[in-house]
């Protein structure tokens, strides 16, 4: 018997679920593109997502997704042979540097375990040990959404200057971006990567990538940079097409436009907040889980989790059966399990909680709830009392938000 009825719920790690103001916001006609209100628009959005991203410099913007991000990062700063140092602890680090790869950079990987971030000395130590200097770049994710391993990014920027070495810091922040702090120019970030379907609560098809003046130099020599790709139009544009070498995302900017004003309207210092307050409750909900039986966070350490989204292994079958249940019976779509490789086995038993945009309390307790009873009814061992243990953090503000 499936009780699915209501509004169904997408806790996935993007798309994430799209307020009805941003999509109200998408719904009129297509505008004049020459002059007039879109054009101030996207002056306005291009400001505001300067302010999110804590950025100095510029924004650029594509009609892609979180993989266009990655290539026109790439192609914008390096040349074929050129080395880089990728941190990865993931899936998507992994993707990152396996792009680079395919378009013929040296790509040196320092890779983590998925449930422990490679440490900052290990960092420093590769570069110190880079005399010449070859490395032009250190790739790293904030969040890497197939393990939800959070990356200390200050850390990586300490490291760099540790060593005394010039390579670029470029950031991957696609799970993380307004979700998670990120002062680009206070931390000495180069480039910072989102797209509009995770914390921006916007239908996926806008890439982002936020650069700094540090980055032109690089940009200057960068032999695999092409037409469509170059960020020199897009960032500086005589004509306003050029932003985009092409047609605007006309309504993607009416969506960011909304989204925007919902977040500054909250505050941004808030949302920040309010992400890591339904993190730690679903942290204490696994707690709770995990004291019986083989349901577990990926990712030990409080201070390495995600606040967008958690991981969670469990034993063999369970994460699919449980998922099926809950989309099925409930109406509650889990994330799909990536499997992880660890260097010496492959982690593949897992699924996904996306605790990242537009969300409140109800949302993610009845996330939280469906995944209760479908424990429950399927037989999986668990611990009691873990909404229990979430809403006694709900009801504390979240005092223990670790
Ligand atoms: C979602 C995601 C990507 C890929 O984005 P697509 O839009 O699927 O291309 C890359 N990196 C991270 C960290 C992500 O969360």
């Amino acid at each position: 018997m499936t009780l699915a009825r209501g509004r169904d719920h997408l806790a996935i790690p993007g798309p994430s679920v799209f307020p009805d103001r941003v999509l109200r916001a998408m719904h009129r006609a297509a505008p004049n593109i020459y002059e007039g209100e879109l054009i101030e628009l996207t002056e306005s959005v291009y400001r505001d997502l300067n302010r999110v991203a804590g950025n100095d410099g510029s924004v650029v913007m594509y009609l892609g997704n979180g993989h266009a991000a990655w290539e026109a990062t790439l192609c914008n700063t390096l040349s074929r042979g050129d080395r880089v140092l990728a941190i990865t602890g993931g899936r998507f680090g992994q993707g990152w540097a396996a792009m680079a790869r395919e378009l013929g950079i040296d790509v040196e990987e320092l890779a983590a375990e998925p449930w422990r971030p490679v440490e900052a000395a290990r960092v420093e130590a590769v570069l110190a040990g880079d005399s010449e200097p070859r490395i032009k770049a250190v790739l790293a994710v904030q969040t890497d959404t197939s393990s939800s391993l959070r990356q200390d990014i200050r850390a990586l920027r300490r490291a760099i200057d540790g060593a005394g070495h010039p390579a670029r810091l470029f950031v991957d922040a696609i799970a993380s971006f307004a979700c998670e702090p990120m002062h680009m120019a206070d931390w000495g970030v180069d480039a910072v990567l989102a797209a509009s379907q995770k914390g921006l609560m916007t239908p996926p098809g806008v890439a982002l990538v936020f650069i700094r003046d540090t980055i032109w130099d690089l940009h200057a020599r960068a032999s695999l940079n092409t037409p469509y790709w170059d960020w020199r139009p897009r960032a500086n544009p005589e004509l306003y097409y050029e932003r985009f070498c092409g047609t605007a995302p006309t309504h993607h900017l009416f969506g960011l436009r909304a989204a925007l004003d919902m977040l500054f309207e909250e505050g941004i210092e808030a949302v920040w907040h309010r992400h890591a307050c339904f993190a730690t409750m679903i942290w204490h909900a696994l707690d709770a889980w995990a004291s019986v039986g083989g349901l577990h966070m990926l990712v030990p350490e409080a201070e390495h989790r995600s606040r967008a989204v958690t991981t969670i292994t469990t034993a063999e079958g369970d994460a699919r059966r449980l998922r099926d249940w809950c989309e099925r019976d409930t109406g509650v779509t889990l994330g799909l399990g990536l499997p992880l490789d660890t260097g010496k086995d492959r982690v593949s038993e897992l699924f996904r909680i996306g605790h990242m945009g537009h969300l409140n309390p109800p949302m993610l307790l009845g996330t939280l709830a469906c995944i209760d009873a479908g424990l429950k009814r399927l037989g999986i061992p668990h611990g009691d009392g873990a909404l229990d243990a979430a809403t006694r953090q709900l009801a504390s503000s979240c005092r223990d938000d670790r």
